[in-house]
């Protein structure tokens, strides 16, 4: 017989955050639908001037979600067809999914055993006459090691494209996530850790013109002047105006429920006994999107903390070019940290308002399975 839940720990709880803000989201509303500003307008202008500021660039332009946001900055570098994009392996299917998307071929490379994020040596050691740029994800909140990667990427000419789809508000060496490459998306999907009510997404750039033609590419390629002329191909990537206002609203919040995310990291990692964490780089201050360790018995312990009331994920349990669509672009040699390393990760409860209580039971429900 499976011991009665003391208790009941989430891998997620978003109404903690939201809650307590329902006012201010009600106004939202109110404010957003008699104004008709449904698409683009105040809210967005708003919010897309608020979150430059907070990553410390020129420019930010809101779309419809993060795997939008990186297609966008790809074509809008005129990087498609015959040209290579570098692609770290451990990562969220839709880093590769854009380069697809955008004509460009995905060359996966495997990642640092400590932190299993993209590395200078990684990109130095795939780097081709063919390769135009390369996609640096910030997992699970922490940013790749800028510094190595910025001076790799200059001596050979290779964009650096930043997925910060997982790292809102995290910094290298005190350097916002978000503000190191060419340009960077962004996604608001709701679990991440600013989130929208729906999708959402944005990119961040300190380059002028190539924001104008991300803006241009993402409203059907409709001349910047002229709104019956189009220049470019386009798409139809916008944000919502009370998808914007609800932004606005859980941005002025987001340090400090990233502080929670800290808060929670460090209990996590005082009194973690039996499996490791995976690391977080001294330069860089991460922002906790997800809590991921390595286990050896993944699957019983998941089981087991299920059985205990305690949420609990895989991120990502098939790299990239293991699944089917993308086998095609599959590495001549296999990328080891990362496939060594796919059956073995997994993701324990993390968001702001997570407990002490609810951390210290999850710590001995972990105990408890390795003490049988
Ligand atoms: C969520 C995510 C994306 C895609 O964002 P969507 O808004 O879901 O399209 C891209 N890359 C990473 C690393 C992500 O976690």
């Amino acid at each position: 017989m499976a011991p009665p839940n003391a208790m009941n720990v989430p891998f997620l709880d978003l109404a903690s955050m939201h809650e307590p803000l329902k006012a201010e989201f009600d106004e939202v509303w109110a404010k957003v639908t008699e104004a008709n500003a449904f698409i683009g307008g105040t809210w967005c202008e708003k919010f897309e001037e608020e979150f430059a500021a907070y990553i410390g660039t020129e420019h930010a332009i809101g779309c419809a979600n993060g795997t939008d946001a990186l297609e966008l900055i790809i074509r809008a570098l005129e990087i498609g067809p015959g040209d290579e994009v570098i692609v770290p392996a451990n990562t969220f299917i839709a880093t590769a999914e854009a380069v697809v998307a955008a004509g460009a071929v995905p060359v996966f490379v495997d990642v640092d055993p400590d932190t299993l994020l993209i590395t200078a040596e990684g990109i130095d050691a795939a780097a081709t006459s063919k390769t135009a740029a390369v996609m640096v994800v910030h997992l699970y909140g922490q940013p790749a090691a800028m510094d190595s990667i910025v001076a790799v990427c200059e001596k050979r000419g290779i964009a650096i494209i930043e997925d910060t789809a997982q790292a809102h508000g995290a910094t290298w060496d005190g350097k916002k996530a978000g503000s190191f490459g060419v340009a960077a998306g962004f996604s608001f999907y709701p679990g991440k850790n600013l989130g929208a009510f729906g999708d959402g997404g944005a990119i961040t750039t300190n380059d002028g013109a190539l924001a104008e033609q991300i803006r241009s590419i993402a409203f059907h390629g409709r001349s910047i002047t002229s709104r019956y002329h189009h220049d470019n191909m386009g798409m139809n990537s916008r944000l919502d105006g009370i998808q914007a206002g609800i932004l606005s609203v859980k941005l002025k919040h987001l340090d400090e429920w990233n502080a929670g995310r800290q808060r929670a990291r460090d209990r996590y990692e005082a009194g973690l006994t039996d499996l490791e964490l995976v690391k977080v780089h001294e330069r860089a201050k991460s922002v906790h999107h997800l809590c991921v360790v390595q286990s050896d018995n993944r699957e019983e312990l998941m089981a087991f903390l299920s059985e205990r009331g305690i949420g609990n994920s895989i991120h990502y349990p098939v790299p990239c070019h293991m699944n089917d669509p993308f086998k095609e672009w599959a590495p001549k040699v296999a990328p080891v940290v990362t496939e060594t390393a796919a059956p073995k990760i997994m993701s324990l409860p993390m968001f702001p308002a997570l407990t002490d209580e609810m951390i210290d039971y999850t710590l001995k429900a972990i105990h408890d399975f390795h003490a049988q």
